[in-house]
């Protein structure tokens, strides 16, 4: 383990007279260059270039840090759990396709390269692992705990889920039996009715209070201090919930939330109260489910605490596809006419969504995701023209945790001709979304750690440091539907998602953003 606070070794240094490194800092000035556009009286488009100066300040030690599951018994939750195990212990287990050692496949961080620059001899690329581009976390470090309402010990609950290699569950199982969630906050009407059998481990009272955000900052806190931990981060991988009305007066405003707890409103759901038990214990929450978790009034509170929020809804399998996929076809100038969008699973995420309030959260959840792929594209579409989008989701126990994902998309090429693609994704759904909610923590709490502030026109900086805003839309890539500042555009496409992560983690030791032009083998 990493000892509280320590600087990792970095893979590299930048040496330029912006970036200046200290035994707990990276301090870097670095120029944002945009482009500003007017029109003039006849309607013609003016393109200004525009530089704004930052300074970024990254704080190089390294916390010791804790993970909370909301839902840690589930399929997610004890997978991820597993697989953290296996990495720190380097276990290799035999599967009948021989040994298989332990990795993190499928994490943007730990399992993919960024561009560092260009070899000075031989005008190589030099590509470096996305986790050494800043001092992270290593999720081996991560201590994990969280709460679940079913109060089964995590190696039963990886028998339930029914994802991982029996081999590899006789090395984690004497370790993952002494873990047992912290009993949770149950309101019957937000889940399905076929989820009420496993509701075992519950803290008294069955609609929103101040007890329970009073309880749910405790556990955070005991948890913090029983492993002596620098910082917390909290996920929701627990069920999907319906919907939740947003009601002037309740849930419109921080303070309205507040008083609507205090009052026990029967229209705040768990996730709501989790949110707000976070928020105010100054612990990051990202919601991994599909439901609109964060009301009005959860992300005012955020804002007004200075707390970091993300959401929403893993995206790891259909939605990934989609949103690289229909980058590509309408970025390759074909008219996507429609999407339809076809799954069955069987694991107890598929049975709580075939209930209709649950599968309404998933669908609108899964429904947004090209629209700004097409706004964008004014040459193919008129204004408030969509393709025809359906998605259907259907539970069918006997495949368990491998989900089935169909989509047919449909679109027209030159002259009037069309195309007709058919895809058919079958993957174990844990094993896609453990991943995601590792790389959701390692940026999360790479976040807390970065400051900037802004230098005006005469080059003198305008305030103190300050953080990201509360909403952490840089989470975009791994969510299904992302919650971005209020006001603030929603980016779907998959490669755009993954350059504002890329470049934002640049800027902050003074790179430019990839370009990808190669102007060095172009112009000789
Ligand atoms: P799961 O049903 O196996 O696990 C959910 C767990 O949450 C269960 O153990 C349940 O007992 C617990 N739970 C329910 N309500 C709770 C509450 N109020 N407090 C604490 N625990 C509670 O589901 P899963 O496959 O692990 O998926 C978890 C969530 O992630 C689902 O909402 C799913 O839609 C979402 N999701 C999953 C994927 C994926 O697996 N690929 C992708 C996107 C979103």
């Amino acid at each position: 383990g990493v000892a509280n606070g320590s600087a990792a070794r970095p893979l590299f240094t930048v040496d330029s007279p912006n970036v200046v490194y200290s035994e707990s800092e990276i301090r870097s000035k670095f120029t944002y260059r945009t482009t500003t556009v007017t029109r003039d009286e006849n309607g013609m488009y003016i393109a200004t270039p525009q530089e704004t100066v930052y300074d970024f300040k990254v704080d190089r030690r390294v916390p010791k840090t804790g993970v909370m599951l909301v839902g840690w018994g589930g399929n997610n939750g004890t997978t991820v759990t597993a697989g953290i195990i296996a990495n720190r212990r380097g276990l290799v287990w035999q599967t009948r396709n021989g040994e298989q050692k332990a990795n993190y496949y499928g994490s943007v961080l730990m399992g993919s390269t960024m561009k560092l620059g260009t070899d000075a001899n031989t005008l190589r690329d030099v590509n470096i692992p996305f986790h050494n581009v800043l001092p992270m976390v290593h999720p081996n470090d991560l201590v994990i705990g969280g709460w679940d309402i079913s109060g089964m010990n995590l190696a039963d609950a990886m028998d339930r889920a029914k994802v991982l290699e029996p081999t590899l569950k006789d090395l984690v199982r004497k370790e993952m039996a002494g873990m047992i969630p912290l009993p949770s906050i149950y309101y019957p009407d937000f889940i399905a009715a076929n989820q009420e059998d496993r509701a075992d481990n519950l803290i008294p009272g069955s609609k929103a209070c101040l007890a329970h955000v009073e309880q749910i900052r405790k556990d955070i806190r005991d948890f913090k201090a029983a492993n002596n931990l620098d910082k917390v981060i909290v996920q929701w991988t627990a069920n999907t919930e319906r919907y939740a009305d947003i009601i002037p007066g309740v849930n419109d405003t921080a303070d309205n939330l507040l008083k609507a707890i205090e009052n026990g409103h029967e229209e705040i759901a768990p996730s709501t109260v989790f949110a707000v038990a976070c928020i105010l214990e100054g612990a990051p929450f990202i919601n991994g489910s599909p439901q609109n978790t964060f009301v009005p009034g959860a992300i005012e509170l955020a804002e007004k605490h200075g707390a970091f929020i993300g959401g929403d809804d893993f995206k790891s399998g259909q939605t990934k596809m989609k949103s690289a996929l229909v980058d590509f076809l309408i970025n390759a100038g074909i008219k996507l006419t429609s999407i339809a969008s076809y799954n069955h699973l069987g694991n107890n995420d598929g049975k709580n969504l075939s209930s209709q309030k649950q599968f309404r959260s998933k669908e609108i959840s899964k429904s947004n995701v090209v629209d700004d792929m097409v706004e964008a594209n004014t040459v193919l579409y008129a204004e408030g023209e969509h393709p025809d989008h359906c998605v259907v989701i259907k539970y069918m126990p006997a495949v368990g945790d491998s989900k089935r994902a169909l989509d047919e998309y449909y679109g027209e090429i030159f002259l009037g001709g069309h195309q007709t693609i058919t895809i058919s994704n079958t993957c174990e759904d844990s094993l896609l979304a453990s991943p995601l909610i590792i790389d959701l923590v390692l940026v999360t709490e790479m976040m807390t750690r970065i400051q900037w502030r802004a230098h005006s026109n005469d080059g003198e900086s305008t305030k103190g440091y300050q953080s990201f805003h509360s909403v952490l839309s840089i989470l975009s890539y791994m969510l299904k539907a992302p919650l971005t500042p209020p006001g603030t555009p929603v980016i779907n496409a998959l490669a755009k998602q993954r350059a504002a992560l890329t470049n934002i983690f640049r800027a902050c030791v003074g790179l430019d953003p990839e370009s990808d032009m190669t102007l060095e083998h172009k112009l000789f």
